[in-house]
């Protein structure tokens, strides 16, 4: 498989290279030349099989050229090998028509697991494969950063320096980051806030001699990999609902876009999907332009939800470069207008046709939908779980069609909203409960140790 950049100015690359470099050179992202096709009985076949079979299966014709298919599939057996539920990605009911999908039963308890743990063993592979290494360089308000720990530690090929505000991640999310000791794992509290921290990153990236020197690189979710990989789980719950002989709606509680762009890719490759639900919360740029058809910045609010806290997604630009018929000159002209003017229109027309609808949900909905859904269904949500929960209520346009949910964390990662909204302090799970047990190491740095200038800058995709 070739891929493409969005803006069309940088050259097409193949997966190696595409893995490993993240954004495209002309500020593009990159996307596949062309949608792999999975016909009904092909995606019939997969009913029955573990989620890592089914991983290799529909992942490789993404990879093909790169990687042997044998080697493959021992990376995707090995990824989720590491989950704590042998279905790897569950799904649970909540009423006669509505179901979870319980994507938080890997290492960190968050979604992004899914990608990242498949992530470092691509990195391993394919830098093995060409005798290189890789520095790692992230900025976090909790999630990325520790899930991006948990797939790189030990890795042979890569060291990882992560970023977090000192005092401002929780608990749970701290001891996930600075209780991982392997020699490649280096954690860096900064006194300042996430968007210091974010700013300290940029600037390294932005410094082209010190980032070739060290070979510096980012997991953030615009690489494409991690996109990849989270198509996956589409597919098995489809398939476990009766799919493709029926299609299934899905609502997916956005941030970056990456989530729901991965369902969106799952449809473009033969799956029958109803509706694509972008649940946000108050930060509604998407449920925005989805109504209106208005891409508009605006500034950041702080909510229970803070993994969807953001001001543009990062990986909105994909959706766009389709929606464009994709001419990389119409995507241009759009991100210059999103510089210089904070933001552009497109035709609500061309809207109507797609598969997504979108909506938003306030801080207090999130608490008096994890308090619902215990009530009724008797299941502790999170609170990004909840908007999504909430929107797929409000947007929902058949009961007939299965709605799933995306649950994209487990409620332990953010116990104060959850006994804020309902009087249950959710405990960690079983085997997660000498977290607090274990030493932990990091190294504190004062704001003014960076030689770099620290300006305010474009969420760079965490
Ligand atoms: C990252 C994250 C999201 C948002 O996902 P995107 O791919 O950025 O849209 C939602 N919920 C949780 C818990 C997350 O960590």
């Amino acid at each position: 498989m070739r891929y493409i950049s969005t803006r069309g100015e940088a050259p097409a690359l193949n997966f190696d290279e595409v893995v490993l470099t993240g954004l495209a050179r002309d500020g593009g992202l990159y996307v596949p030349e062309t949608w792999p096709q999975f016909s009904a009985s092909e995606i019939r076949s997969l009913a029955g099989k573990s989620y890592a079979e089914v991983a290799a299966q529909v992942l490789y014709p993404f990879v093909e050229g790169s990687i042997p298919l044998e080697t493959f599939q021992g990376m995707t057996e090995k990824a989720y090998g590491t989950f704590a539920h042998k279905a790897v990605v569950p799904i649970s009911q909540l009423d006669e028509n509505a179901f979870l999908m319980e994507l938080y039963h890997g290492p960190t308890l968050a979604f992004k697991d899914v990608a990242l743990q498949l992530l470092g063993l691509l990195y391993d592979y394919l830098l093995g494969k060409q005798g290189k290494r890789v520095t790692i360089v992230g900025a976090t308000s909790g999630d990325t950063g520790s899930a991006a720990i948990e797939a790189c530690r030990g890795r042979d090929a890569v060291d990882i320096f992560i970023l977090h505000p000192k005092g401002r991640v929780s608990e749970v999310q701290r001891r996930q980051m600075t209780t991982v000791l392997d020699d490649n794992v280096h954690n860096l509290a900064i006194d300042g806030d996430f968007d210091d921290c974010q700013a300290l990153v940029k600037a390294m990236f932005n410094d082209h001699e010190f980032r070739d020197t060290l070979g510096v690189s980012a997991v953030n979710s615009i690489n494409w990999a991690r996109v990849m990989a989270q198509i996956v789980y589409y597919f098995t719950t489809a398939v476990s609902l009766g799919g493709p002989d029926r299609a299934i709606s899905f609502s997916v509680p956005s941030g970056n876009f990456g989530d729901v762009y991965a369902g969106y890719c799952a449809h473009k490759m033969g799956l029958p999907i109803e509706q694509l639900i972008v649940a946000t919360n108050r930060n509604d740029i998407l449920s925005r332009f989805f109504n209106e058809g208005r891409y508009r910045k605006e500034g950041v609010n702080p909510t229970i939800s803070p993994s969807m806290d953001i001001q543009v997604s990062s990986n909105f630009e994909r959706f766009l470069f389709d929606l464009c018929a994709r001419d990389a000159g119409q995507i241009r002209n759009f991100m210059a207008q999103l510089d210089d003017d904070g933001g552009f229109d497109v035709d609500p027309q061309q809207l109507n046709s797609s598969i997504f609808s979108a909506g938003s949900c306030s801080e207090e909905e999130t608490l008096e939908t994890i308090r619902h859904t215990l009530a009724t269904s008797a299941k502790l949500v999170d609170p990004h779980t909840a908007v999504g929960l909430k929107v797929a209520g409000q947007r929902r346009t058949s009961v007939t069609v299965p709605m799933v949910t995306l649950s994209t964390a487990h409620p332990a990662k953010f116990p104060a909203a959850v006994e804020k909204a309902c009087g249950h302090y959710p405990q960690l799970p079983e085997h997660m409960k000498d977290l607090f047990d274990v030493k932990s190491g990091w190294m504190n740095f004062p704001m003014n140790w960076s030689p770099y200038k620290i300006t305010s800058g474009k969420n760079p995709g965490y």
